[in-house]
């Protein structure tokens, strides 16, 4: 099964020091991209045709990430909405819609629900002007005020959050207040990253690779309270990084985190369908003359995972899910981790067992690189 839709949208108004994710500081030609896009959606429709059956190629989810999507009109969405209906069995039941605080009106929200967005994900970042002055970022304190009161005016009942913490200067009571402020707000979903400097951003050239912006004891402590915060307001953690109230985990992510197909769509964009992953050129240029051109798309395969590869991705994924991952998972693939190492493990607090699955502790959580690395490394084939 396909299961979810990705849109990369690689365009924002400026780049953020501490990003790196495809976006070109620029904004949109609308037309010109959509042009490209209905391409590109035809070229991967004939692609599911010939790889998958019927149902599976069902559309359960749509995310439209980037970038700054919210730069894009409802308008685009809208035609871009009715171009997929052609091709592909197109109800999915969560559609989301990342978006910048600054210029994200009631107006414009609105019109968003209107055409369908069901779920709005604002990057926020931090309230605190001196975090926001630190990360780069375009908005002020107020702007983010106004873009959540936008969201939940213009009909948006699942709101999530983003947040970074970690940033220079940053200490336990200037995350509280950043906590309490969301709290404030009717939202179903937070998540809270922590600041990580990759190779080729601003930041790397300026900080370097692992810059002790807080000590390793701060960040825990940080971490902490986010959890605890959290908990005692009724959000429930079900992933490393991300809250969620009853029922709002966010369907399109899980898919990453349970290695399930997907397809990209857009310049940059990755897809995993079966055991293969790829990625849509980031070459904006190329982009759109190989599909104005009807040409096939240059794309770079980033993955033909074998049976052990799987396993441990399913083992470095799974375990960012607080409900952890089944045995059973792994045995499908042929494979099963040495039980001396998973009895080590949970003899030093790292892991907790079920008959039929495990997961991280708090302690194992704080960990995860090292305990997955550990796994990798003690994974058995069965026959
Ligand atoms: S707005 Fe988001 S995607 Fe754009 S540069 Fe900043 S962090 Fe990157």
């Amino acid at each position: 099964m396909v299961s979810g839709l990705y849109l990369h949208l690689p365009f924002c108004l400026s780049k953020c020091p501490y990003c790196d994710f495809f976006s070109i500081p620029k904004r949109p030609d609308e037309e010109l991209y959509l042009k490209a896009l209905e391409v590109e959606i035809n070229l991967k429709a004939e692609y599911l045709i010939r790889n998958l059956t019927g149902s599976k190629r069902e559309i359960l989810t749509f995310y439209a990430g980037g970038g700054s999507p919210s730069l894009f009109s409802p308008s685009f969405f809208e035609r871009f909405f009715m171009i997929l209906e052609r091709y592909f069995p197109f109800k999915p039941l969560e559609l989301t819609l990342e978006a910048n605080p600054e210029g994200f009106t009631y107006e414009r929200a609105r019109a968003y629900r209107e055409i369908g967005f069901n779920r709005l994900s604002l990057g926020i970042q931090t309230f605190q002007p001196k975090g926001l002055f630190f990360l780069g970022r375009r908005h002020s304190k107020k702007d983010a005020l106004s873009a959540i009161e936008a969201g939940l005016k213009g009909g948006f009942k699942n709101i999530s959050l983003d947040f970074i913490y970690g940033w220079k200067g940053q200490g336990s009571s200037t995350l509280k207040k950043d906590l309490d402020l969301a709290l404030a707000f009717e939202i179903t979903h937070l998540s809270f990253y922590e600041l990580t400097i990759y190779p080729e951003t601003p930041f790397y050239k300026l900080y370097g690779r692992k810059p002790a912006f807080l000590r390793e004891k701060k960040l825990i402590d940080l971490k902490k309270l986010i959890k605890d915060t959290l908990s005692t307001a009724g959000f429930m953690q079900y992933e490393l990084s991300n809250f969620t109230k009853p029922s709002f985990e966010c369907r399109h992510n899980l898919l990453y985190w349970e290695v399930q197909p997907y397809l990209g769509i857009g310049a940059g964009a990755v897809s995993r369908i079966g055991n293969l992953r790829f990625k849509n050129t980031e070459d904006l240029k190329t982009y759109y003359k190989s599909l104005l051109e009807e040409r096939a798309l240059p794309q770079e395969i980033l993955e033909t995972l074998d049976f052990k590869e799987l396993a441990k991705e399913y083992l470095f994924m799974g375990l960012r899910l607080t409900k952890g991952i089944e045995f059973s998972k792994l045995e499908e693939l042929n494979y099963k981790i040495n039980e001396d190492a998973l009895i080590y493990l949970y003899k030093r607090d790292l892991i907790d067992r079920e008959p039929e699955r495990f997961r991280l502790t708090d302690k194992g959580s704080l960990l995860h690189n090292q305990v997955v690395k550990f796994l990798w490394n003690n994974l058995e084939r069965l026959r």
